[in-house]
């Protein structure tokens, strides 16, 4: 089987090596001539575990082909995956013009009968309009070629793509033909072996799923958020109360930890996109704007934190180490990350800052310039230091060298955005320690 995979970024560099991976032989294009050129080396635009490793090996077997040209790959494929950017617009919707000009793209240059497989986050009817521009430009051609048009919504995690594609919990495809149903099932039976399910369901209904499944996911963070902060005011623990709660199946123990609000490519433009597909509906998603809120409001906890200690006039001068700018561990993806809002605030007020992430200097130094500094060291930002704050929850950060640190630091102060270090322990140690959630001090 031949497939290609159009958009080469997070979801379509894994969707495509993990698909080479079983033996299919897999065409990755991008608009982007420079990571094409930079991926048929074996150099990865991307930080992903395991992800370099699996290019390569599927390259050098010729399983795994890069391409600009989409028109020279089409010919022999039999399914073709549009997995390209579909950012927030100006007004929160989901921009689908890439999506709209891959399958312009697509009907220029088919010539038989082909799967096309909406593997983007887009907005129930993207399937609809993707169908009518394919066939717009089947009518220019004067061509008459059958075409089925399927939504398999992707639900990998960045820094456990690889895992999440290869072991899925689940998934999902939407069709509307016996034909692509077939085809699907065959493209994806090499994953389904240990028995995860293939949930066939209509395109409308694939499509909304993929919205729902991280709104819901939005929303737990989000309630959890407002529970910690609740707690933090009356004197209660949200570490106990999260175990507490966590222990009923009906909760589930995962995906409820407090911390400094979601981000990311897909959380904050997916709840976005689905109250707006509400609004344009006539219907209003409540819980959501709420979720957005509380979100909006939790990424300014850390920095309020720093102010309430200093008092907002002190600020000025403030030597301020943060560990972690990524939106979360695993990943060097900035985008929307909660550090970003931080970083500004505390420059806004006159602080000095000097950051470190294992992965995202660069990516991070790409949105916020040389406007802090960026050290390559867990320790070295803590030279001097007035206080230190965790933004994102790497594992190197978890069980520090608390000597090392009083030593370097100018105030033994830290602000733990994550929740992740040990209280007790820091106690021992008379640092001055805050997180989220509790009362670190009692
Ligand atoms: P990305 O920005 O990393 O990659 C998109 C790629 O598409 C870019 O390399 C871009 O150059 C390319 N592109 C744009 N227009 C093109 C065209 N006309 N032809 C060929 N290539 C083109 O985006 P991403 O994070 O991989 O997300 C892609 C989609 O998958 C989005 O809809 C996103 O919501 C969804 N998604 C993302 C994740 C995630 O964790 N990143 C998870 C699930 C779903």
């Amino acid at each position: 089987m031949k497939i290609v995979v159009v958009g080469t970024g997070y979801v379509g560099l894994v969707t495509g090596t993990c698909f080479a991976e079983v033996g299919i032989d897999t065409t990755c294009i991008d608009i982007d001539q420079k990571k094409i050129d930079k991926l048929r080396v074996g150099e990865i635009p991307i930080f992903e575990p395991g992800l370099e490793e699996m290019v390569k090996r599927n390259t050098q077997k010729k399983r795994l082909h890069f391409e600009t040209d989409i028109a020279k790959v089409l010919d022999d494929a039999e399914v073709v995956f549009i997995a390209v950017g579909t950012p927030p617009d100006e007004d929160g919707s989901a921009d689908l013009k890439h999506v709209l000009n891959v399958a312009k793209d697509i009907g220029n240059h088919m010539s038989s009968y082909t799967v096309v497989v909406t593997k983007s986050t887009v907005p129930v009817g993207t399937a609809k309009k993707v169908n009518e521009a394919i066939q717009k430009q089947l009518e220019i051609r004067g061509e008459d070629i059958s075409f089925d048009v399927a939504s398999n919504p992707e639900f990998l995690k960045e820094g456990a793509a690889i895992e999440d594609f290869m072991k899925p919990d689940r998934i999902v495809v939407g069709v509307e033909s016996d034909e692509a149903k077939h085809t699907m099932k065959q493209l994806y039976k090499p994953f389904m072996l240990n028995g995860h399910p293939i949930i066939f369901m209509d395109v409308p209904s694939a499509e909304m799923t993929k919205y729902a499944a991280n709104a819901m996911l939005a929303t737990k963070i989000s309630f959890m958020n407002d529970i910690a902060n609740l707690c933090e005011i009356l004197g209660a623990n949200v570490n106990l109360v999260r175990k507490g709660i966590g222990s009923d199946p009906r909760i589930g123990s995962r995906f409820i930890y407090p911390g400094i609000g979601y981000g990311g490519s897909c959380f904050p433009k997916d709840v976005k996109a689905l109250i707006k597909t509400a609004e344009e509906n006539d219907y209003k998603m409540r819980v959501l704007e709420a979720v957005e809120s509380v979100n909006e409001h939790q990424k300014t906890i850390l920095y309020q934190k720093v102010e309430n200690h200093f008092g907002r006039e002190n600020l000025k001068g403030k030597k301020i180490a943060i560990w972690g700018l990524s939106f979360k561990p695993q990943t060097n993806d900035m985008r929307e990350a909660p550090s970003v809002v931080l970083i500004k605030r505390l420059l806004e007020a006159g602080c000095k800052i000097a950051a470190y992430d294992p992965v995202a200097k660069e990516e991070a130094r790409e949105m916020l310039g040389d406007s802090i500094e960026y050290k390559s060291d867990q320790y070295e930002v803590l030279i001097n230091a007035d206080c230190l704050l965790i933004v994102t929850e790497w594992s190197e950060f978890r069980f520090p060298n608390y000597r090392v640190m009083e030593k370097l630091m100018a105030q033994k102060l830290i602000f733990d955005g994550r929740n992740i270090l040990d209280i007790e322990k820091l106690k021992s140690l008379s640092f001055n320690y805050h997180c989220i959630g509790l009362n670190a001090h009692k």
